[in-house]
């Protein structure tokens, strides 16, 4: 922009800023996953990843808020202190930071953050990513169960996809790994999930974080079989990502079982690639250890 005055392009610096975030430090992983420590202006830290795969997509991994206030017990970013919902212009400048230098075409909120305790802005956010060549269809809200986000997101007419990790088959159980469940138990969280695919007819994706004698055995995938329904769910099995949990990964014999047990039972079931694992990039790693 230097055809415009230094005078006026110091104004416009200041007045309207390239971005609502800044750069603090960005990693790259051997399979070519990205990590970007985000920073908002205010200070808070934020992490953003793109996921780069083979067959081409490129897939964002976005934050909706500076930490977490729910405490799932195996989960980095719950331990981390919580600072605040992020606002819809900083949830689009984690897209744009790597849109900037690469196409991108698909985006999970699966970063940092609840996105149905921050839904105004994520939902504000979705709408400006068609524009960035993101799809609604392209685009998952990942939940742990908030009730009344599950039913805005069912009155929406964005058809975005809805994901729910789900992690145990039992209330006592889940309550262990996640305590909101004492607020927002199985079956009705369950429940508002069949009404969101009554209205919107896509199917939702489990996720199932697999741990190492707490959640993976056969009977476990058994209860789990039972619990869904094949029309309604599709189940993807995440290899757990170490964090300073006293949880270890489920073996991939143990998963491989598992998955075997969910697909005789008519589930369709996926387990998840681990991306960007030796640069803390992998779900439940995002703890900003920089912060
Ligand atoms: N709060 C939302 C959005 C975050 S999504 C939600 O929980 O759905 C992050 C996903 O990664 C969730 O399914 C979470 O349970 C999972 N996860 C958290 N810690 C993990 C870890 N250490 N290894 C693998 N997956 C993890």
């Amino acid at each position: 922009m230097t055809n415009l005055p230094v005078g006026l392009r110091e104004h416009l610096a200041r007045e309207v800023p390239f971005s609502t975030l800044s750069l603090r430090h960005e990693a790259v992983a051997a399979d070519g996953t990205v990590k970007a420590l985000l920073q908002t202006a205010d200070g808070r830290p934020l992490e953003a990843v793109l996921m780069r795969y083979r067959d081409g997509r490129r897939s964002l991994c976005l934050s909706s808020q500076s930490g977490c206030p729910l405490t799932c017990t195996f989960c980095a970013t719950g331990s981390m202190r919580f600072a605040r919902n992020l606002t819809a212009a900083e949830i689009v400048d984690q897209a744009l930071h790597f849109r900037r230098t690469e196409r991108v075409d698909h985006c999970v909120f699966m970063g940092m953050g609840e996105p149905m305790l921050n839904l105004d802005a994520v939902l504000s956010a979705c709408e400006r990513l068609p524009d960035l060549g993101i799809s609604h269809r392209h685009t998952a809200i990942s939940t742990v169960g908030w009730i009344p986000g599950i039913e805005r997101l069912t009155e929406c007419d964005m058809p975005l996809r809805l994901a729910l990790s789900l992690h145990a088959a039992e209330d006592a159980l889940r309550s262990e790994l996640m305590p909101v469940n004492e607020r927002y138990p199985l079956t009705e969280v369950l429940d508002a999930c069949r009404r969101h695919y009554e209205r919107k007819r896509r199917r939702i994706f489990v996720e199932y974080v697999m741990l190492a004698h707490i959640n993976d055995r056969y009977e476990q995938a058994l209860a789990l079989a039972r619990l869904l329904d094949p029309s309604v769910y599709k189940v993807n099995l995440i290899p757990y990502n170490p964090t300073d949990s006293p949880y270890r990964g489920s073996s991939r014999q143990a998963i491989a079982t598992f998955r075997a047990v969910l697909e005789q039972h008519g589930l369709a079931t996926t387990v998840r690639l681990t991306r960007g694992r030796e640069i803390d990039a992998a779900c439940g790693q995002l703890a900003a250890r920089a912060a």
